[in-house]
Parts: structure tokens; C-alpha cells; sequence
């Protein structure tokens, strides 16, 4: 079949690879009918996010046919039209159990990776660094989908697939990010950034009860996005100085709830900014983050942070703002599965409408462009799908 492989640092190439096959008895082969690019991925094409192999299939937010199932999978059949969240998650282990799907105990194969770096290792995501278990993506023709019972969501009649794909990743994400605010009637909520992510967090914190939405951004054509789509209010971080303006926004006291949809490559016009630049450059640490230490700095006393965007390694974090100010961290990478059957819920009864993300659908042949143009945020990008 052919798929779209990292072949190094900003090298990416459509070409043959060996179809997938059922490995596991839990597996389903997938035809894929749409797959989007994700800002994440970009951290990894830079060459940020390590143990990426030459000829690695790569993309994580899809959703397609059913064709192949294996002999232990009952609750989907040949034929099926689903959605499945980027995290891999067996539904039987502890953390299941818990709704913690994205820190699933048994999709991780290459644990040894992680587990020097974080402790523990986390679930396996599909085309998403061997850190990750090292799965094939979905940028291809087929994809393997293990514990396809928990992992595979029917898409309802009527809904087209532009309006499910990214229920697949961005959506859950960001709803996640607003669910971890524990938003309260009056609050406000801020979000770094605007791609789908974030967008998406802001559409959220809205269906949770916010009474506003403040987005920060640098592009105009996104920011004019969270306003018109989302009815938030926007700050342009290049023109103004974000935690005064937050400041001022708020009466004085910050925005109840900080969402970081940026993670480790934010840019900034401040001096931490130029400061991770150079030891990124350096490979002293993997991260940028003026976003989320602004985020930190602007939240209200008390508030709560909610950590959305991709970290490696940061080694400027004001842990003496976070401490003193008594905040509240949320962060994980999306537990999609517990939210992805409200979210379809939602997409049916048309209150949420993510089709917008959408702005370059392309064939499979011209993933490579397409990243191009998203991560370049050219041409208004804020989502590239690919159509096998
Ligand atoms: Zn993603
Ligand atoms: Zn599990």
C-alpha cells in the first residue's frame, strides 16, 4: 500500500510499504477514508521528539472502514464506519478502568524508552515515535487498530466524515483541556493558541459553562477564527503584552482557568523566548515555552492550568509561581475514549461543529505538501487531510 514515511528531520515521502495484518486477535485492519495532520507531529519532523525510525509511518487523527477483523473482536464487523482516538488503550487494565485511557498499562511496548524519562510509560499512539510503541500511522491506505473493541467508535447516520475526522484527536483534546478546568458559571478562560487544538478547547470551555473565552494567538486569519467561530475575544501576542492585557481583561485578577494548546516549539517575543531557542538549538533541552510560563503568570491566584500542548524537556519552569500562586495542574496526553461517545453526541445534535478545521483536503500523494503548507500556516492552513 502506499503511506506517507519519515525518512529524517523535515523529510517526509510518499512510498510502498508492506500492508498491515491482523497481529493480534483484538486487531481490525482499517481502510482509511480521511487522516489530518496534527501540530503535534510537527514536534518530530523537527527532529524535537527522538526515537523516530527511517520509513516510520506516521499520522495519528483518522477515522475509516472496517475490513478486517480479528477472531476476539465483537463489538465492531467488516463494514463499519468508525472513528478511533490517536492513544491506544486496552480497556481492561487499571488505568481504563479509571478513564485514564492515554496512560494505558499494556499498548506500550517499548516502556524502556520512557520509562528512564517519565517514571512510567504511558500508552502506545499510533505513528508517533517509537517512545510511543513505535506503531504504524495512519497516513496510508490501512492501518492495524489493536483493541479495536475499545478503540473503535460507529460514526451515527448523517454525520460526513469532515465533521467526525477530527473527533479523532483535536476535539477530545481540547475538550479535555476545558473538562480539566472544572469551569464555574461567570469564569474566564484563556487558551494559547489556535490551530485545531486549541480552537477546539475554546469551543469547549463555552459548551462547559464559561462566560468567556479569551484566545492568544499570532496569526490573524486563526485569531479572526476563535472570534467568528467561537465568539471568543482574541489578544495578538506580537502586539500586545499578554499577562498585562489578561490583567486588564479580567478586573485585575487573571482568567480563572489557562489553557496551554501550544507545547514545546511556542513562539514568543520575549526574552525566555530567544533563551530557549538557543539551548534548543544546542539540544540542551527539547522545549520553547514562553506559552506555558505566560500561562502560569497570567492565571489568577487559585486558578487552575491545563496543560494540552507536547513537552520534552524544559529546565526554565517558575515553579515558584506555580507553588505560591496555588494552582491547580491538569495535563495528559487526550483520553479520547471516554470522551469521543459524548462528542459524537454533540456532532449529531449539530452543538458541535469542528468541519471548520478543515482547511486543505488533499490526496495522499500530497501529504507531504500539505505538511508543508501546515506547518507553515500558509495558505490559512489549519488542518491538512489527507484522502487515501
Ligand atoms: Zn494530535
Ligand atoms: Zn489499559
Amino acid at each position: 500500500m502506499r503511506a506517507l514515511c519519515w525518512h529524517g528531520v523535515n523529510d517526509l515521502r510518499v512510498g510502498r510499504v508492506a500492508d498491515p495484518e491482523i497481529l493480534n486477535p483484538h486487531d481490525v485492519i482499517l481502510r482509511v477514508t480521511m487522516s489530518a495532520t496534527c501540530g503535534s507531529d510537527l514536534h518530530f519532523i523537527d527532529g524535537f521528539l527522538p526515537t523516530m525510525r527511517e520509513g516510520d509511518v506516521i499520522g495519528h487523527e483518522f477515522m475509516g472502514e472496517v475490513v478486517e477483523t480479528g477472531p476476539e473482536v465483537r463489538k465492531v464487523k467488516k463494514g463499519d464506519r468508525v472513528v478511533v482516538p490517536s492513544c491506544i488503550a486496552c480497556g481492561g487494565c487499571w488505568y481504563c478502568e479509571h478513564d485514564l485511557f492515554s496512560l494505558c498499562d499494556n499498548t506500550n511496548p517499548r516502556w524502556e524508552l520512557q520509562e528512564p524519562l517519565l517514571g512510567y510509560p504511558t500508552a502506545g499512539i499510533f505513528g508517533y515515535t517509537h517512545a510511543f510503541g513505535g506503531y504504524a500511522g495512519s497516513h496510508a491506505e490501512y492501518v492495524r487498530v489493536p483493541f479495536a473493541d475499545n478503540g473503535c467508535f460507529k460514526v451515527p447516520e448523517g454525520l460526513r466524515d469532515d465533521q467526525v475526522i477530527f473527533i479523532s484527536d483535536a476535539v477530545p483534546t481540547g475538550y479535555m483541556g476545558a473538562d480539566f478546568c472544572n469551569i464555574q458559571p461567570g469564569d474566564v478562560v484563556a487558551v494559547w493558541g489556535c490551530g485545531g487544538v486549541g480552537l477546539m478547547a475554546q469551543k469547549s470551555a463555552f459548551l462547559l459553562g464559561a462566560e468567556r473565552v479569551i484566545a492568544i494567538d499570532r496569526f490573524p486569519e486563526r485569531l479572526r477564527l476563535a472570534r467568528e467561530q467561537i465568539g471568543a475575544e482574541t489578544l495578538n501576542y506580537e502586539e500586545v503584552d499578554v499577562v498585562e492585557a489578561l490583567r486588564e481583561m479580567t478586573g485585575g485578577r487573571g482568567p480563572d482557568a489557562c489553557i496551554d494548546a501550544v507545547g514545546m516549539e511556542a513562539h514568543g517575543t520575549t526574552l525566555d523566548y530567544t533563551v530557549d531557542r538557543v539551548k534548543q538549538a544546542l539540544h540542551v533541552v527539547t522545549d520553547r515555552g514562553p506559552a506555558l510560563r505566560q500561562a502560569i503568570l497570567a492565571c489568577r491566584k487559585g486558578g487552575t492550568l491545563s496543560v494540552l500542548g507536547v513537552y520534552g524537556v524544559m529546565d526554565t519552569f517558575p515553579m515558584g509561581a506555580l507553588m505560591n500562586k496555588g494552582l491547580t495542574v491538569r495535563t495528559a496526553q487526550q483520553h479520547g475514549h471516554h470522551y469521543v461517545p459524548r462528542l459524537l453526541e454533540l456532532a449529531a445534535e449539530g452543538k458541535l461543529d469542528s468541519s471548520f478545521l478543515l482547511t486543505h483536503r488533499l490526496s495522499l500523494d500530497e501529504a507531504p505538501h500539505g505538511y508543508d503548507l501546515f506547518k507553515h500556516k500558509e495558505d490559512g492552513c489549519v488542518r491538512a487531510v489527507f484522502v487515501p
